[in-house]
């Protein structure tokens, strides 16, 4: 098992091993600054490898019975369980977020992805169909194959699972490939899958850069669907890696998801409820919401205990268990997050909270990537910072007049990720989440999860849909059988 300090190498065919031009990236810690262990800096030789151990898996997965599947990703999720402390504090170390949140949501959820498709693949239907007294037709769907999937650094295991266990419980083998920026947790889920008895060839986890070892995956001729979770820029360049190949893409985006707040909602849990979905994770959750609305006759309320509710935020060491408000993954991510703020007075804002590093937090801490939650009042709705996705701890906050003209707020933008809506008029709800061009509207809620639900984004925010049977119908390749009667 790797630990801190140590190096984060492939797994290929069921072994840890070196890459193979023996090349290593430090991986840093956001909180301090400082490296903490080394990641393999892989490249197309690696996939290589990766690509021909899932080939050689395949028949022997695919034909296992589904039950004979189910028990090894069950045990895999009770394993993630049985490990909880290990993964959610490498989770932590690897990303700067607050050890409890980890703790209570990446790693939970990282086990009930398994347990979820696990049990699912022993509940599908298959589907017949009668042609009058002609023929009758059933189809089959197949796995189909050597599956890749790539996902991002902000909830890297949570993520990575989504998409490892609907592909594995299909019948299909996989090269995975974490951000190189958060590798750690990818390769204890390796040892864990091991441990369950998940047979050598079935996982592959190719670690590195995207540039080197994404692209690879992606261009491999025998991986033949990709799963890709990320930015929308490397989205486009994943499709059009893909388009030659016609290779099957689910492609989960970005966002700068609307959080709507009417003056008759519950205004105790519209502003609890939207600092949580402003600031979770240092507002590096993709379904964040950025851009916060809010009818005129309750804007200067809400922005008054909204920033005071916010300012409250526990900023600190991400390993002490009290903290709220972790590191910003990188440095880049951080100058980032600098630039928006600074364009933002260049447009014309307000800084009403935030808009700075914060003190140095600790010693430990002192050179780690850390940034205030910040709040932007008086900005025209259709500036950049209103539209480009910042991804860090910065919200905007607009007043609005009436239900028509928020909905143009909502839809004003290239995403179409999630939103939320605020307010006790169940049939203005139900107006406004129909209206509201996003692949999830939450009502009165945010971050809700049931696994059953399609998950996924409009416009630039993606192509397809994860979750329940959407994944499963992902993951496999229908096949109609057409008997002449
Ligand atoms: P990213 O830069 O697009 O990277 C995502 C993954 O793609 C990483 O593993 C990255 O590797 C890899 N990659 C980079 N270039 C590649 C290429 N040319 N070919 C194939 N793979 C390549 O995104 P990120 O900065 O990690 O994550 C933040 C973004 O993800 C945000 O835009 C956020 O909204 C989005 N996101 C979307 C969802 C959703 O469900 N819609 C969920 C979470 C995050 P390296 O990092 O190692 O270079």
């Amino acid at each position: 098992m790797p630990t801190e300090q140590e190096k984060i190498r492939n797994f290929i065919d069921g072994k840890f091993v070196e890459p193979v031009g023996n090349r290593y990236l430090d991986n840093i810690e956001p909180a301090t600054g400082k490296p903490y262990s080394r990641v393999a800096d892989s490249d197309s030789a690696d996939v290589e490898l990766a690509a021909a151990a899932a080939e050689k898996a395949f028949p022997g997965w695919s034909r296992a019975p589904a039950v004979e599947r189910s028990r090894i990703l069950l045990r895999i999720a009770d394993l993630i369980e049985r490990d909880l402390e290990k993964l959610a504090r490498a989770e932590s170390i690897d990303t700067g977020k607050p050890l409890s949140l980890a703790r209570s949501l990446d790693i939970p959820r990282a086990a009930s992805n398994f347990r979820f498709f696990a049990t699912a693949i022993l509940h599908t239907e298959s589907e017949a169909h009668i042609t009058d007294g002609i023929a009758f037709n059933y189809t089959l769907r197949l796995p189909l194959g050597v599956v890749g999937l790539i996902s991002p650094w902000n909830l890297p295991l949570y993520l990575l699972t989504w998409k490892i266990a609907p592909a594995l419980a299909c019948g299909n083998t996989a090269v995975a490939k974490p951000s190189e920026l958060t590798p750690m947790t990818a390769s204890l889920l390796c040892e864990i899958c091991r441990e369950a008895g998940l047979p050598n060839g079935v996982l592959n986890v190719v670690q590195g850069t995207g540039q080197n070892v994404g692209a690879a995956i992606t261009a491999h001729p025998k991986i033949v669907a990709i799963s890709f979770t990320g930015g929308t820029v490397t989205g486009r360049k994943v499709a059009e890696s893909c388009a030659p190949m016609f290779k099957k893409v689910s492609l989960e985006l970005g966002g700068k998801n609307p959080n709507v707040v009417f003056a008759d909602a519950d205004l105790d849990a519209a502003i609890a409820g939207s600092v949580r979905s402003s600031f979770a994770n240092q507002g590096q959750v993709c379904l964040c919401g950025s851009r916060v609305f809010v009818e005129r006759s309750a804007y200067p309320e809400f922005v008054e205990r909204f920033a005071a509710a916010a300012s409250k935020l526990k900023m600190g060491d991400p390993l002490e268990p009290t903290t709220e408000q972790g590191a910003i993954v990188s440095s880049t991510q951080l100058e980032k997050v600098k630039y928006y703020v600074d364009l933002a007075k260049q447009e014309g804002g307000s800084i009403a909270l935030g808009g700075s590093a914060p003190d140095p937090i600790n010693e430990r801490c002192q050179n780690g990537y850390f940034f205030r939650p910040t709040v932007i009042t008086d900005l025209p709705v259709a500036c950049r910072v209103n539209r480009e996705e910042i991804f860090g701890p910065v919200i905007t906050i607009t007043p609005f007049d009436s239900e028509e003209e928020v909905i143009g707020y909502a839809n004003d933008c290239d995403y179409g990720l999630a939103s939320s809506v605020w307010t006790q008029n169940l049939n203005r709800a139900h107006r406004v989440a129909e209206h509201i061009h996003t692949g999830t509207v939450w009502v009165n809620c945010w971050m809700v999860r049931d696994l059953r639900v399609p998950f996924g984004g409009m416009k630039q925010s993606g192509v397809g849909r994860e979750g329940g049977d959407e994944a499963l119908r992902f993951f496999t390749e229908p096949k109609n059988v057409c008997i002449a009667k």
